[in-house]
């Protein structure tokens, strides 16, 4: 509103005028800095210098690590103030005659033109304005430190105008990202050889990146089962893709791609603050006086990120989910990753006062004494394990030995992958508490999910050998 009793105030002319609206469609109010659209006409025009043979092109595409956790903690007013710093600091590292935009949010490019713009140069830039943002922001009294990832690409001759400067963008994007994957605070040049090598994959990964903007992806929930008493008394929220080519697609499909590119951490996001509002909505709408819980499960990645314990935080104060209804699960290998550094995670989390459950259970290679330190609540025995019970007498041995284990550890033991009432009769013959599978209720979306509040216990009555309820999908 200031801005625009500023214009008018100040117009002595037509001229005038045009010159300040041109400025705001150009320039980024806060730090005065051209914006995308500016950026890009320049790229466009030194793609043209550079074809009439005056030297290479090099875009850096930079994005700040933790702002949305500076954001978050400090305020908004804090955010801007570190903005405005980041881009002095860019303008300091970049060489005379750069062009420093910002592209919106934490987003900053460099263009780099002639000399500057050669590999070498480009590269050395690129590090020093990784250097530089390492030294700490003083926001408010407080130091806060924050690192910058950047992606770089370059463009020669024959990188022509407009659809050039687009590309060369999306390409300094793509490292960027690849930056942000491999740990962040440092510098990743594009790797011009994997746009030839898998072109799938980056058509992939541009897709994956419009899913997370446009909001494609949904959840199905799969019951997990009280194996005592029959019981629905949660979920397990299974992320899926609802591509708009190709269909519903399953994680397998797109995890991978979202973990190495860092989309995972958004898309997680995502993930964590619908399952808590579905969990929320059905604890209201179907409120028995038992406990309702929604599982969420957590990738390696999405661990690293340090902006996770706010955004599980964020997420139950936002659809008032209280912590006890809320457990996140994470496979024993990517718990094995990075032990001790994990272990820190999750007494973060912990401290929250939500569950944690080790996922894919028996898989990882956990040692026991390991084990025995974890603040976790439930163990997952992998599908695999199940799969054989009742095969023969030794099928049972693992099961029997994990429920054993985790009893003395005073863990929950939940079983996943029941395909088979003999299974189910197994399960429960071995106390093992809880379970999921097909035989009990595939993932469904949570439309459909209402049919397993309907009352009668799931996979039969309690006690039952020969179970009563059978499959219900
Ligand atoms: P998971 O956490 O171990 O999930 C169980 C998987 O087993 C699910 O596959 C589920 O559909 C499948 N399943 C359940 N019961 C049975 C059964 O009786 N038989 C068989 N054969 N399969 C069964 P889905 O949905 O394809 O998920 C695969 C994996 O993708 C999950 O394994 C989890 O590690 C990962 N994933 C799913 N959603 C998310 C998410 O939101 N974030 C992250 N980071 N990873 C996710
Ligand atoms: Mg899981
Ligand atoms: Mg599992």
């Amino acid at each position: 509103m200031r801005e625009v009793a500023l214009i008018i105030e100040d117009v002595t002319g037509r001229k005038e005028l045009e010159d300040r609206l041109s400025y705001l469609a150009f320039r980024d109010p806060l730090t005065g800095l051209p914006n995308r659209a500016s950026f890009a006409e320049r790229l466009g025009d030194a793609l043209r210098r550079a074809a009439g043979g005056q030297g290479p092109v090099a875009v850096l595409y930079l994005d700040l690590d933790n702002f949305r956790y500076v954001n978050d903690s400090f305020g908004h007013e804090a955010g801007d103030r570190m903005l405005v710093e980041a881009a002095k600091r860019l303008g300091r590292c970049a060489p005379p005659g750069a062009l420093v935009a910002r592209f919106g949010g934490d987003e900053f490019a460099v263009l780099l033109e002639g000399t500057d713009g050669a590999t070498d140069a480009a590269a050395e830039v690129a590090e020093r304005i990784v250097r530089d943002s390492r030294a700490p922001f003083a926001l408010g009294g407080r130091e806060v430190f924050a690192t910058v990832s950047v992606g770089s690409v370059l463009g020669g001759p024959g990188e022509d105008g407009g659809a050039g400067a687009e590309r060369l963008l999306r390409d300094a994007d793509a490292a960027m990202y690849r930056a942000k994957g491999a740990g962040k605070d440092r510098h990743e040049p594009f790797d011009p050889s994997s746009r030839g090598r898998s072109l799938e994959r980056l058509e992939l990964e541009g897709d994956l990146r419009r899913a997370v903007e446009r909001g494609e992806f949904e959840l199905h929930y799969q019951p997990k089962v009280d194996l005592m008493t029959g019981e629905v008394m949660g979920a397990e929220a299974l992320v899926r893709w609802r591509h708009p080519e190709r269909g519903l697609r399953p994680p397998a499909d797109f995890v991978p791609a979202a973990e190495e590119t860092g989309l995972i951490v958004p898309m997680g996001r995502w993930v964590l603050e619908e399952a808590c509002r579905q969990a929320r909505e059905w604890q209201l709408r179907h409120a028995s006086g038992r406990p309702f819980e929604v599982n969420v499960n957590l990738s390696a990645r999405q661990f690293r990120d340090p902006g996770l314990v706010g955004g599980v935080r964020d997420a139950l104060a936002k659809t008032g989910l209280a912590p006890a209804g809320l457990v996140l699960e994470i496979t024993e290998s990517a718990l094995m990753e990075d032990a001790p550094a994990n272990l820190a995670a999750l007494r973060r989390l912990k401290s929250l006062g939500v569950r944690l459950a080790i996922d894919d259970f028996g898989t990882g290679y956990s040692s026991l004494s390991y084990l025995n330190r974890l603040p976790v609540d439930h163990l997952k025995i992998d599908r695999s394990f199940v799969a054989v019970l009742g095969e023969d007498a030794g099928g049972g041995a693992i099961v029997s030995a994990t429920v054993a284990l985790a009893r003395a550890l005073g863990l929950l033991t939940v079983a996943e992958g029941v395909e088979t009432e003999g299974q189910l009769a197994r399960l429960r013959e071995l106390a093992c508490d809880l379970a999921q599978g097909f035989y009990l209720g595939r993932p469904v979306p949570g439309e459909d999910f209402a049919r397993f509040f309907a009352g009668e216990p799931v996979g039969g009555p309690i006690g039952a050998k020969d179970g009563g309820g059978g499959p219900l999908a």
